[in-house]
């Protein structure tokens, strides 16, 4: 008989090789400094390229200040309790009324994580007799509200809208209850967005409902920073609309925006906020400024988009494959040669970190089985100075280890189909 505890002394599990070595490299790497473009990393100073500071919001002055404000009369403790005990305040309400009308939406709602917003989102509405329809890439957080749902669900191929056809109709031949499709307006990994207006289209062809977490496209797409929806035309075809304040925020927690009833559904049946205390009033007070840079931010959009472009083509001229589409996440592919996946993207890492610039690589099951990707983020705060430095140490790299960073073969047409 097997002891419960057995396999963590194995190194199964995720991420278990990297927990069995004792890592603090590659996995969970000691990054003491504040967020910021230049960060301290094992004594070193890098250029950092793994923040979602879109916006370089992590560090403003004003909401340093509003923060100690709030924290002076509040503390770190109020409210005390869930929103529906003793949590709520006019802030809470205030807050949630200007992202709604942000989104466009009647109304919204706070979560305390990103990641519980979207299990408490997707878990309150859909119930055993309806069907979740969601993009193969869609983020853990989507996954793991489905499984939390319990209801059936089903999966179409990455932004593939013949697959998504497919399911829907086949869907609708057994179905008794609702359909809710869930997908990521912009890949947080890949930076591709999702086909939002035919997803739409297909949505009312088939009458199902939309749910878009687009935690990587709020703050940095659209008419005032509205999202990938509002970029494409749709937000008002979006039933529900997922942010995150974890990224261009520079916070932590989030929101969905949908029909005033459907908001009082989830607010009274999102487990994940109904037996949770209350977001603590120095988020709500600086958030709720942030919003306001994030809607007056299109400065920092376009020095957000001038750099990610910089960088893009830098790369691109280099060789290497960068992942298409309009976000600013930078997606770098390599070969991996005779796909021995932790050597080559191991050496690839520590080569670029010892010359002073910090990459964190991305494997499977993130993206396809059998490549290795950088995940880079370019934000409004990097500097041209920051980016050519960057450029040139791809190159020594590209030179020094003999890399070959044309894509070829079954690599590239696993890269095509995730850019479709
Ligand atoms: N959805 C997506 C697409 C994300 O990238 C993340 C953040 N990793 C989350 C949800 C969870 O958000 P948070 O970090 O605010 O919990």
């Amino acid at each position: 008989m097997a002891d419960l505890f057995d396999k963590c002394k194995t190194a199964e599990g995720y991420f278990g090789q990297f927990r069995a070595m004792g890592d603090n490299y590659y996995t969970r790497p000691t990054l003491d400094s504040l967020p910021g473009t230049r960060m301290d990393f094992m004594g070193k100073e890098q250029i950092m390229w793994s923040v979602n500071n879109y916006l370089g919001l992590a560090q403003n002055e004003e909401i340093k200040e509003i923060a100690k404000t709030a924290i002076s009369t509040h503390s770190i403790s109020a409210p005390m309790g869930s929103r529906m005990m003793s949590g709520t305040t006019t802030d809470h309400l205030e807050f949630e009324k200007k992202l709604a009308a942000f989104a466009q939406k009647e109304a919204a709602m706070v979560f305390n994580y990103g990641y519980l917003g979207v299990l408490g989102t997707i878990s309150s509405l859909v119930g055993q007799d309806d069907i979740i329809i969601m993009d193969k890439l869609a983020h853990a957080s989507i996954v793991d509200g489905v499984f939390l749902s319990r209801a059936p669900f089903r999966v179409f191929k990455h932004n593939d809208m013949n697959s998504l056809e497919i399911v829907l109709k086949r869907v609708n031949r057994e179905r008794k209850g609702g359909v809710l499709i869930v997908a990521e307006g912009t890949y947080g990994m890949t930076g591709d967005l999702a086909k939002l207006p035919e997803m739409c289209e297909l949505k009312e062809k088939y009458d199902a409902r939309i749910f878009i977490d687009d935690a990587h496209g709020v703050g940095t797409l659209g008419e005032m920073g509205r999202g990938t929806a509002d970029h494409f035309g749709v937000q008002d075809k979006i039933d529900i609309y997922f942010g995150t304040f974890a990224k261009s925020f520079a916070s932590i927690g989030g929101f969905s925006a949908s029909d005033k009833d459907v908001i009082d559904w989830i607010l009274f049946n999102a487990r994940t906020q109904v037996f949770a205390k209350s977001l603590p009033m120095v988020y709500v007070r600086t958030l709720t400024r942030t919003l306001d840079m994030i809607m007056n931010g299109d400065d920092l959009r376009k020095k957000m988009r001038d750099n990610s472009n910089k960088l893009k083509n830098g790369l691109r001229d280099l060789g290497f494959y960068v992942g298409e589409g309009e976000s600013p996440i930078c997606a770098v592919f390599t070969p991996l040669e005779d796909r021995v996946l932790e050597e080559i993207g191991g050496k690839m890492i520590t080569y670029l970190r010892e010359k002073g610039v910090f990459v964190t690589g991305i494997l499977y099951p993130v993206i396809p089985l059998g490549l290795f990707m950088f995940r880079m983020i370019p934000t409004a705060a990097h500097s041209d100075e920051e980016i050519e430095t960057t450029i040139k140490v791809f190159k020594e790299m590209r030179d020094d280890l003999k890399l070959d960073p044309s894509m070829k073969g079954e690599d590239l047409a696993s890269i095509r189909k995730i850019y479709g």
